[in-house]
């Protein structure tokens, strides 16, 4: 049984080692246009346009059932689309799965997707698949620093974890692959609050320190939009708003429809 009420007191570390990339460079990373799709007849996606820079951290809000995980699956060449998916000016349309990996954008699915048979420090070797250098031993010792608690339990099972540390063991195993983009769907899914607001805090450390750049899917507005630089709002497969994140947290529409204020 996964255990979420746990404080976070015990996490409690900052982000070590900060890489040369932390300053963002404003470089367009990803460039969305145009994007339809769906899942077979379903069409979901209406012709989405956004985008994501270097060292940002953006992200879509939008109510169930509006798209937002289909645009992440879209990102990752998990479902079909039309359009354009352009990462670093090359276009990933169309490109299978694993190769938009080696391109270097990790996705955290909505629960999770660790493995659950294997170890905390098994899962993070298998998060560094794609990568042929020496350093693996050492970003896996940089993320213990990150989250302490997957340190204490790097034997364990990545099953027997709690939902909050499965959650943290997800990101790890994703940064393993040391992605130029960090897709994040629903990270505070099933989570109690204060592990929800440790998680955030930590997801906005690890953007400052390492220049990490991210976009997170996330239905609870308020927490996501504290660490965003810009956010969009999907409705019914379409962005309906879009603008800097501080702006979006006090649009009338915005906190009537998705902040419940
Ligand atoms: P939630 O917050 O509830 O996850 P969402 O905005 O992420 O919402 P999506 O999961 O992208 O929404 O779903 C968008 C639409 O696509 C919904 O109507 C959903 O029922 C449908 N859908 C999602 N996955 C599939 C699938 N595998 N096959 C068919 N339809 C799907």
């Amino acid at each position: 049984m996964s255990d979420d009420t746990h404080t976070p007191t015990d996490n409690a570390a900052t982000v070590s080692e900060p890489s040369a990339t932390a300053a963002p460079s404003g470089a367009r990373v990803l460039d969305v246009a145009g994007l339809s799709g769906g899942y077979g007849q379903i069409q979901v996606l209406h012709g989405l346009d956004f985008h994501v820079d270097d060292g940002e951290i953006v992200v879509i809000l939008g109510a169930n059932g509006a798209g937002k995980t289909t645009t992440l699956r879209a990102v990752s060449g998990m479902i079909a689309t039309t359009g354009s998916v352009t990462l670093r000016g090359e276009q990933i349309l169309g490109k299978k799965t694993p190769d938009i990996v080696r391109k270097g954008v990790a996705h955290v699915p909505q629960g999770r997707g660790t493995l659950p048979e294997l170890s905390v420090e098994d899962n993070l070797r298998v998060g560094a698949y794609i990568r042929k250098d020496g350093e693996v031993d050492a970003d896996i010792e940089r993320w213990f620093d990150v989250y302490p608690v997957l340190r204490e339990r790097r034997n364990q099972r990545a099953g027997s974890l709690s939902g909050g540390e499965q959650q943290m063991l997800a990101v790890s195993r994703a940064l393993m692959s040391r992605p130029d983009l960090l897709l994040l769907d629903e990270p505070s899914l099933g989570l109690a609050p204060l592990i929800v607001q440790d998680l955030f805090a930590r997801f906005a450390e690890i953007n400052k320190e390492t220049g990490m750049t991210m976009l997170v899917v996330e239905q609870n507005a308020q927490l996501a939009l504290g660490i965003a630089d810009r956010g969009y709002v999907i409705e019914s497969g379409t962005i309906a708003f879009d603008g800097p994140a501080d702006e979006l947290m006090h649009d009338d529409k915005i906190r009537k429809a998705y902040l419940g204020v």
